[in-house]
């Protein structure tokens, strides 16, 4: 189906918003003005930017900030969620989209998950020609960056 990303993504930063009142998160949104239309199961990009957002909270120390944005680049659309966590390091950057894969066992062990959080994520994104990557600084911070092709109207070629 056709979904309006700006709005989409408005609507789960909401959402993500009241869970986590008590947790002392602070979310931010830069959502590009222009309409972004993408065609793909909003309920499986729900379950994609649901996890990505999750992991933003739970690798947070509280009070810390959580930016979501939306931009058109060239001819994808790019959504990116920025956290000030712990970061990932270097080594494992590129294993966290491998299924199962957590990175040090023993932090991992205080946060609840499987590890298939970004694998499925990738998946997804791949499957519909987009791409997903992580740009982290350990102890400073997690950025995942997901594109996707879109159109500035409902029905235009993507
Ligand atoms: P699940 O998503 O299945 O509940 P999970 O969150 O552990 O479990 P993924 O979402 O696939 O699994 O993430 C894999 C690993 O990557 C995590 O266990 C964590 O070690 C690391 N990771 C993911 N996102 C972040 C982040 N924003 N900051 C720090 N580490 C992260
Ligand atoms: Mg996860």
């Amino acid at each position: 189906q056709w979904v309006e990303l700006g709005a989409f993504v408005h609507s789960i930063v909401e959402r993500f918003e009241m869970i986590v009142k008590d947790k002392n998160i602070y979310f931010h949104r830069h959502i590009v003005k222009q309409p972004t239309y993408a065609k793909l199961d909003a309920d499986k990009l729900t379950q994609v930017l649901d996890n990505i957002i999750s992991n933003a909270i739970k690798y947070s120390p509280s009070g810390g900030n959580v930016t979501v944005t939306l931009l058109h680049q060239g001819n994808k659309a790019r959504i990116s969620i920025a956290d000030e966590g712990m970061g990932i390091p270097p080594e494992s950057q590129e294993r966290i989209f491998e299924r199962f894969y957590r990175v040090d066992k023993a932090r991992a062990r205080n946060v609840g998950g499987t590890g298939l959080g970004l694998a499925i994520a990738r998946e997804y994104v791949q499957a519909h020609d987009g791409e997903i990557w992580v740009h982290s600084e350990y102890n400073e911070g997690t950025t995942i960056y997901v594109t996707l092709p879109y159109s500035t109207f409902k029905g235009g070629k993507v």
